[in-house]
């Protein structure tokens, strides 16, 4: 029982991990550096075409076409020249996509939360039957549990409530 409870755990625990590592998508290879206007083709530096300088931390490559990172549409470099930074505001997300990102942020949590639950219960039965103690057995089997759900909660709204900030009231009080 406990051994597969073990098992559960470290398959848990990988798949997170694996799915952390790969949404990241950082691995280790050589540098490489493109004109500007090549984006989004990949490359870990880009230098502005007209000037030729760097101007790589406006581009917001995407994990993947179907998930756009939340920022600023487009940034001009210091010469005048305009890109499209790869990045999208939340506003100008259709609903069908709002609701999309919403409910897969949800599910997604749901599901981790789900696998994580394992890892919660095991600490919650070493805590209640080594250690004698039922209270810190549930507030850490719960924390635990509730980890990857609030935790994805947390990367996803600060980005949304940014992005509305910028849109609606960044704007105005440029222009004012
Ligand atoms: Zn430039």
């Amino acid at each position: 029982m406990i051994g597969a409870l073990v098992t559960i755990a470290i398959l848990a625990t990988t798949i997170f991990s694996t799915w952390l590592v790969g949404r990241s998508g950082r691995l280790i290879r050589v540098r490489t550096t493109l004109p500007a206007t090549q984006f989004p083709e990949r490359a870990d530096v880009y230098a502005c075409d007209k000037c030729g300088r760097e101007v790589t931390k406006h581009f917001r490559p995407g994990q993947s076409h179907s998930w756009k990172p939340m920022g600023p549409t487009s940034f001009v470099c210091r010469c005048g020249q305009r890109y499209l930074t790869g990045a999208i505001e939340w506003d100008h997300l259709g609903p069908w996509e709002r609701h999309r990102r919403i409910r897969d942020t949800f599910a997604l949590g749901a599901l981790f939360s789900a696998m994580f639950s394992v890892l919660g219960l095991l600490a919650y039965l070493v805590l209640r039957f080594l250690f004698g103690s039922r209270e810190a057995g549930l507030i850490v089997g719960v924390f635990v549990t509730a980890l990857p759900f609030v935790g994805l909660q947390l990367t996803f709204w600060p980005g949304v409530l940014a992005s509305i900030w910028r849109t609606r009231v960044g704007r105005s009080v440029e222009h004012a």
